[in-house]
């Protein structure tokens, strides 16, 4: 998993939103996408669930926390939540729709072990994501992307 790391005490907090928690999982399974936490309380909202949107952030961290989903964020510095697989891997995000594709970086991986041992440092951990354009999304004629404007 590549989220990144939030305070403990988050996942304290979370233990006791049990039914938001469940309601919050059923709906990031059924996304291939990242959501924002407004996106997901919109969706419980429209299933006819009474939930405030602090309590889906609440929730959401403690998840996050808890390694039971990933998080990216956004150049806006929105963070997106989306539940995934559970070995170690890294996103590329679809700037457009979100279209979310787990991938492997076995180059990262090799780097940052190395990294970690020249300079004697242990339980490190590392966020990578790559954002850009889906094939979908992608304008039809390759332009450089400077080229517009
Ligand atoms: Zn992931
Ligand atoms: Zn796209
Ligand atoms: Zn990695």
């Amino acid at each position: 998993m590549a989220a990144a790391t939030a305070p403990r005490a988050f996942a304290e907090a979370g233990r006791r939103d049990t039914r938001q928690r469940r309601a919050l999982r059923e709906k990031l399974s059924g996304l291939e996408a990242f959501a924002s936490a407004q996106q997901l309380h919109d969706a419980i909202r429209a299933d006819g669930g009474k939930v405030g949107l602090a309590t889906v952030y609440r929730t959401l961290q403690a998840m996050a926390a808890a390694g039971e989903v990933d998080t990216v964020r956004t150049a806006d510095g929105e963070t997106l939540y989306r539940k995934c697989g559970t070995s170690h891997h890294h996103h590329i995000v679809c700037r457009s729709c979100g279209l979310t594709v787990e991938i492997d970086g076995p180059g990262v991986e090799r780097w940052a072990e190395r990294a970690a041992a020249d300079h004697g440092f242990t339980n490190v951990q590392h966020v990578v994501e790559l954002f850009g354009f889906c094939a979908d999304c992608s304008p039809a004629q390759s332009l450089p992307p400077t080229a517009s404007h």
